[in-house]
């Protein structure tokens, strides 16, 4: 009789812990994932959930609950577009990789790159392609870049010369 009590207050728990993976979440792991502990429900009422976690996630997940499996997506570290002046620095943008396995969006259910503006909260999605000619661009705009570094370093000189002379 005890035991039927706890079975009873166990089922009666469990009823109230969120959904969890179905099927699709089940597959064998594929190769770039890592099973890793996931808090998930509402405060005071956790469970913690084994996922499947890309590699470049860098997300605790253990420690970051989400109220259902459903919610939990994944992100890499932060990549900063920064530029330096003469208070400290700005910064332009920010990349990272992200997943979000149970998006609406098919193409968030595979890994792709966000990029946010570092001044506001606005964020876009960029394909590879996109971010190797934002990077190509961002190569020839750094040539020109370091050449007006160059040309004040030596107008500076210049300057510097004639008022001593
Ligand atoms: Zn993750």
């Amino acid at each position: 009789m005890a035991n039927h009590a706890i079975s009873q207050h166990v089922s009666a728990s469990l009823t109230r812990i969120p959904s969890q993976p179905g099927p699709a979440d089940r597959s064998p792991l594929q190769p770039g994932y890592r099973l890793v502990p996931t808090q998930i429900g509402q405060p005071g009422n956790t469970a913690t959930v084994w996922i499947s976690c890309p590699l470049f996630c860098t997300i605790d997940h253990a420690n970051e609950r989400q109220i259902a499996v459903e919610d939990v997506w994944h992100s890499g570290d932060l990549i900063d577009l920064e530029m330096p002046h003469h208070d400290g620095s700005a910064l332009l943008a920010f990349f990272r990789l992200g997943l979000d396995p149970h998006s609406s969006n098919p193409a968030q259910r595979i890994p792709f790159i966000f990029a946010e503006d570092g001044d506001s909260s606005v964020g876009r999605y960029m394909t590879p392609d996109d971010l190797e000619r934002f990077c190509d661009q961002a190569a020839e705009t750094l040539a020109q870049l370091r050449a007006m570094a160059h040309a004040c370093r030596v107008l500076d000189r210049e300057a510097a010369a004639e008022r001593a002379a």
